[in-house]
């Protein structure tokens, strides 16, 4: 099978990739992540997604445009001044944007260049809301006409991150974006998502007395 596997860095794809040849299906990388910013981070995942590439022996296609103004453009209307409250599925707006963006180009370039299948290693992740980027790959499938590769690569997380630490691949610690730069790091945000997700839990531990 000629499998396109999107790839958001090099530690999300050690266990997908292990996991395939395994099967003995070799995945092809495609390296394209406009929500990756500042442009050193950028270029830093970059280079961890090369180098498990080369360690691993699979080929890495890369989309070297770095989007930071697209991925702006399309997010910023969507960002408002409490952006701790996420949709009821556990996302930002933003998210959605993101998630359609990488798995949308990734179905369509795979279309285009006569791949069997395509998949992302965003489906390793923990972080994710994984159901919703599924049926958004499967919705991108039937509209561009490649198959999609689905594995909950999640049950692997423990020997990616032994993979990973293994192989001295740079170790990123957060999502991406700027925004989420701002929520992993800034102690106003952290303060904000606890009163958030306190709030969340006082709502549903509060007896219902409505019949
Ligand atoms: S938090 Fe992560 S998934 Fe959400 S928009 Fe930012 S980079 Fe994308």
């Amino acid at each position: 099978m000629r499998l396109l596997m999107h790839m958001c860095c090099g530690p999300c794809a050690c266990y997908p990739t292990e996991k395939l040849k395994a099967e003995g299906v070799e995945p092809i990388g495609f390296f394209f992540n406009p929500n990756i910013h500042p442009y050193e981070e950028w270029r830093r995942r970059l280079s961890s997604a090369r180098s498990l590439a080369t360690t691993v022996g699979i080929e890495l296609i890369v989309d070297n445009h770095y989007g930071m103004r697209e991925f702006l453009s399309r997010t910023l209307p969507l960002i408002d001044d409490d952006d701790t409250i996420q949709n009821p599925d556990g996302h930002h707006a933003r998210c959605r944007v993101c998630y359609a963006w990488r798995l949308g180009r990734t179905a369509e370039y795979a279309a285009e260049n006569n791949f069997d299948a395509f998949t992302s290693t965003l489906f390793y992740s923990r972080y994710q809301n994984h159901e919703l980027m599924r049926s958004m790959a499967e919705a991108f499938a039937r509209q561009y006409g490649v198959e999609f590769y689905y594995e909950d690569w999640r049950v692997g997380w423990e020997r990616g991150r032994e993979l990973s630490i293994e192989r001295g691949l740079y170790q990123q610690n957060y999502c991406g974006c700027v925004f989420s730069e701002e929520e992993r790091f800034s102690a106003e945000w952290r303060k904000r998502r606890k009163k958030f997700f306190s709030g969340l839990r006082a709502q549903r531990e509060e007896p219902c007395i409505r019949r």
